[in-house]
């Protein structure tokens, strides 16, 4: 049984931020994302300011905002990180030894464990998604949001607030809305990243805080300072 040092779930702006930046600082590292398709995958092209040193920043290139380049280009320096184990898995719930977090179960089958475990699921859960006429369970426009790791945190008695967000209609893709959860700011320590009630758990990026791309790349660099930190 492999047990990563921390387990991310989710390798949006700010799990991959987080995973990048302990990966490089030795830490072993998986990163287990619904869809490898979508690894750090804009709504729109990011704009600069990045912050310094940022993954964001390196995937960054102006001669090429194409949102899909982008992505393949985080996605390969996600790869290129000896230390860091990027697979595909949709998390349902949480395992627990007594009051401690020890990894998640995944739609697949195998678990996935870790010392830390971290949620990084941004807009996915108990996500509604709104085009036109057309209602649909997805994160993001074509990005299925599975119902079960949401109702399984329920289930563990955490609070969530209705959060909605929306996308402009572009020469290439329509506009949509998407209606999703996040943590109740009571359920989550600032600062520290760590989720109440049960240990080894930590959440970061747009399932407890809004922002743009920049800040949660900046919430995944902080998360990843504060889990060396006590990880020592
Ligand atoms: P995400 O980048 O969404 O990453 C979450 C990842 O977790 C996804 O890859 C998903 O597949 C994965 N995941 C989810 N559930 C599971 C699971 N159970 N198991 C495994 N993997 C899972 N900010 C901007 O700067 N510009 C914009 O144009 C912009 N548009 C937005 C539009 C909408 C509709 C919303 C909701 C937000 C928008 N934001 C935008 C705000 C925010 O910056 C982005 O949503 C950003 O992508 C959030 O980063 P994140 O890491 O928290 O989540």
């Amino acid at each position: 049984m492999r047990r990563y040092r921390v387990l991310i779930v989710g390798a949006g702006f700010a799990g991959a931020e987080a995973a990048w930046h302990l990966a490089r600082a030795g830490v072993e590292v998986g990163l287990l994302t619904q869809s490898l398709d979508s690894v750090m995958m804009p709504f729109l092209p990011p704009k600069p300011p990045f912050p310094q040193g940022s993954l964001l920043e390196r995937a960054y290139d102006p001669e090429d905002e194409r949102v899909w380049a982008f992505h393949a280009r985080a996605k390969y320096l996600l790869e290129a990180e000896a230390r860091l184990h990027l697979f595909q898995a949709t998390a349902t719930g949480l395992l627990l030894e007594g009051e401690r977090v020890v990894g998640v179960r995944t739609w697949e089958g195998p678990p996935a464990w870790g010392e830390r475990v971290v949620l990084a699921v941004g807009s996915f859960l108990g996500a509604r998604l709104y085009l036109g006429e057309v209602e649909e369970e997805a994160g993001r426009l074509s990005e299925a949001s599975y119902p079960d790791l949401f109702e399984d945190l329920k289930a563990l008695g955490f609070r969530f607030l209705d959060k909605e967000g929306e996308v402009p209609e572009t020469p290439t893709t329509p506009g949509y809305r998407v209606r999703y959860h996040a943590f109740h700011p009571e359920e989550w320590e600032e600062g520290t990243f760590r989720l109440k009630g049960l240990a080894g758990l930590h959440a970061v990026g747009l399932c407890v805080r809004e922002g743009d791309y920049a800040r949660m790349s900046q919430e995944g660099k902080r998360l990843a300072q504060y889990l060396l930190h006590e990880l020592g």
